[in-house]
């Protein structure tokens, strides 16, 4: 038992690193929570339906979720909270937008940075991997807690126990990622701005604005999940060049000429 227990132990503290592409979650049960999740949060502010931001928000979200070529159940509200300086995505691309982002993003490609972003969490499906290890790390805590022994389960009742621990509860809204999971959307949103068309040279502007307003103590609400550095604008910046020649020929999915052409 006292092995067992430092073997939990050790797990909890290699974690982030050995769990971060275990994924409990299936794709529609991550959807499902997210729905939830969207329905709740959305639900605390007055939705913006008509205007030029709402019609931005509209336009730049339909291109990035084209770009994706995930056929998800999309939605893109625009929240009114001119306090809010925040974004995100949930699993199965339930985008929420506050209005008190947009001094920030200052123009559409900027927006489409932030949105290129978020929708990346969502397609990589950082949500399902972060709540599973939320569900081993709460298993582990309370089986060094209690004694437990999680060898004497069965592989589906560990699985079920440990999604138990954790669904509702951690959907995460707005909690933070990992910094390889930030990485990773800073890389795949950018692509998915080129797709759209936007300018992808917005995007470590933006992160410079952010670092900006980091600096005096508080900082927007998006930098609590996202912590702005400069590193991750000049990342961008290296990787922009590469990424704008891969992505030259990439086309639409359902343009494809299987679907387009005629075969005579
Ligand atoms: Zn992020």
């Amino acid at each position: 038992m006292r092995l067992l227990r430092l073997f939990a132990a050790l797990l909890l503290t290699l974690l982030p690193t050995a769990c971060g592409n275990l994924n409990f979650y299936s794709e529609e049960e991550e959807a499902s929570l997210g729905a939830q999740a969207y329905a709740e949060e959305t639900g605390k502010y007055p939705l913006v339906t008509r205007g030029n931001d709402y019609e931005m928000v509209q336009r730049v979200g339909r291109k990035i979720a084209e770009a994706s070529g995930k056929p998800y159940q999309w939605e893109f509200k625009l929240l009114k909270a001119d306090d809010v300086p925040n974004a995100f995505c949930l699993p199965g691309g339930k985008v929420a937008i506050y209005t008190g982002i947009l001094p920030i993003t200052q123009n559409e490609a900027g927006l489409a940075a932030v949105m290129g972003h978020e929708v990346a969490h969502a397609t990589e499906r950082h949500g399902g991997k972060r709540m599973t290890q939320g569900n081993i790390a709460n298993v582990l805590t309370s089986a060094l807690g209690a004694g437990l022994s999680l060898s004497e389960m069965s592989p589906d009742v560990q699985q079920g126990v440990m999604k138990a621990f954790a669904i509702g509860a951690q959907v995460g809204v707005l909690l933070p990622y990992s910094r390889d999971h930030e990485t990773e959307a800073d890389e795949i949103g950018i692509r998915y701005a080129i797709r759209a068309g936007y300018d992808p040279w917005e995007a470590p502007k933006l992160w410079e604005r952010m670092a900006a307003l980091s600096g005096d103590g508080g900082g927007p609400a998006w930098l609590s999940t996202h912590p702005a550095s400069l590193d991750r604008a000049e990342n961008l910046k290296q990787k922009i060049p590469l990424y704008l020649e891969q992505e030259k020929g990439w086309k639409p999915k359902q343009l494809a000429p299987s679907v387009t052409g005629g075969n005579r």
